[in-house]
């Protein structure tokens, strides 16, 4: 079938192309492996000159590169730039801390010398979604590139045209050719891919069912994998909060990415002394959002990235609905052209309900009224997921609380949650395992050798 890059706010194809057959991406492989042997022995610095470079020609490239996110799934122009800054941010990070991190660790025993060395394990196999089609990329390749694998990208099938155009990006950069592939493929094709002996690790983002499928193969195959798959995200106010920070926060945190964001808050508990405050300002907050054109000025909440998107949002929240969830505002698929989905709030959504412990990827806020602290986390931790948390409390003794109990890879303490290339990114439960970004995200992809020398 065709890979096909469709504008997600008008329905126009603006680009197909044809999948790699298997005897082209083996041809990738063999070029990738070539690759290795040379590439991981080319000096740290080298390397990091051209990832300096990369973040500069994003930098120089923002225009064209962010027209091209826009077109290709969606999002308001302003995030795309945003976006394509925060990769230029990674790549100098890493280019910046690569030697602090692979630098080898001493360990005292009763020997001369021993010692941890972090060696490149070779090539990678980046598996990834539409939602943030640069940035995901560029926080695994930013690590993955300094520490001197290779890789190659199975990018989601309807962002071909970012895909292609990071390759571009980091050839042009100077890296070497064969370091970083794109491979347009189909998805029964990534199973070909992690099945090939040159390939040595496969990295997914995404649904839970990708995740599990990749993760089954890699556990099979004996390769290593990191999962970083979807999320549910609690957003607790406490009645010390600040209220309006909360709310304003609240309201961004999860219209980010018109919704589409693993780690945007999508249930919202609130302590009852509050609940009737929050609700009815952030029910305001949600139907103040400008939704429209995503290539205009003042647009929050753009198109969602498929058609597919929007009839499962919509099934989602009439099935909620159904339960017997009250919706406060919104609910509906707007009519017209393009993928839109008006930003919706529901409440009273039944414990017994499915959707209750289903991930929302758009616009759709569920709200909780909790009677208190333990309520807030028991709450937050029945889910199946476990991304990460944000919880807003004056209150120390709270705040601790929230730290120690709460069943998520990152909690964020009156602040809204987001990646940061100097901050373990990722998730347990069936939001997945392993870390991206900081020391941890670049370590998921190295040997750590042990060398001793009596
Ligand atoms: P998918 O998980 O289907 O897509 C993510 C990537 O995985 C794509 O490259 C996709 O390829 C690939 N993929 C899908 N299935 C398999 C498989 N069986 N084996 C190997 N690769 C596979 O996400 P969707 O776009 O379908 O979105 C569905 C849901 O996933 C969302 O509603 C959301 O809940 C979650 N999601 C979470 C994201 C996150 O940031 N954590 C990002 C995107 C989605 P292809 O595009 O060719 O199908």
């Amino acid at each position: 079938m065709a890979i096909e890059s469709i504008n997600p706010a008008t329905g126009k194809l603006l680009r197909s192309f044809d999948p790699l057959t298997n005897e082209a991406a083996r041809q990738k492989i063999a070029l990738a492996a070539d690759a290795f042997r040379t590439y991981s022995l080319v000096p740290l610095e080298h390397r990091a000159l051209w990832m300096r470079k990369l973040a500069s020609i994003l930098e120089h490239e923002i225009d064209d590169l962010s027209i091209l996110i826009t077109q290709e799934m969606g999002k308001p122009l302003d995030a795309a730039r945003f976006e394509i800054l925060k990769c230029a941010d990674a790549c100098r990070y890493y280019a910046e801390h690569a030697a602090r991190i692979l630098a080898p660790e001493s360990i005292p025993t009763e020997d001369r010398y021993s010692y941890v060395r972090w060696d490149p394990l070779g090539v990678v196999l980046a598996v990834m979604p539409w939602n943030f089609p640069l940035w995901q990329v560029f926080r695994f390749l930013a690590p993955a590139l300094m520490a001197g694998n290779v890789a190659l990208l199975k990018h989601a099938n309807n962002v071909p045209q970012c895909a292609i155009a990071i390759e571009s990006l980091v050839r042009r950069a100077g890296f070497p050719r064969g370091t970083f592939q794109t491979l347009l493929i189909d998805i029964p094709q990534v199973e070909t891919v992690l099945g090939d002996e040159r390939v040595a690790a496969v990295t997914l983002t995404g649904s839970e069912t990708a995740g599990r499928a990749v993760g089954a193969q890699a556990g099979w195959l004996i390769k290593k994998s990191v999962l970083e798959l979807g999320g549910s995200d609690p957003f607790i106010v406490m009645p010390s909060a600040d209220l309006d920070a909360a709310i304003e926060t609240a309201i961004r945190a999860r219209c980010v990415n018109s919704g589409q964001s693993c780690i945007a808050a999508k249930r919202f508990l609130v302590a009852d002394e509050v609940y009737d405050v929050f609700e009815s300002r952030f029910v305001a907050g949600m139907e103040a959002m400008h939704v429209g054109d995503p290539m205009k000025d003042g647009t929050d909440i753009g198109p969602l990235a498929t058609a597919r998107a929007v009839d499962l949002l919509e099934q989602q929240v009439q099935a909620a609905a159904k339960a017997g969830a009250r919706i406060l505002t919104g609910g509906e698929r707007m009519l017209g052209t393009g993928n839109y989905f008006e930003p919706t709030v529901l409440t009273n959504v039944p414990r017994t309900s499915a959707v209750y412990r289903e991930e929302l990827f758009g616009p759709v806020a569920m709200l909780f009224r909790v009677q208190d602290i333990n309520e807030a986390i028991e709450i937050a931790n029945d889910t199946p997921f476990g991304l990460s948390a944000s919880a807003w409390t004056r209150d120390p003794a709270e705040q601790q609380r929230f730290i120690s109990e709460l069943q998520c890879g990152g909690v964020f303490l009156n602040a809204m949650v987001a990646s940061d290339p100097r901050l373990p990114f990722g998730g347990i439960k069936r939001s997945g395992y392993g870390r991206e970004l900081s020391a941890a995200g670049m370590r998921e992809f190295l040997n750590a050798k042990t060398v001793v020398i009596s």
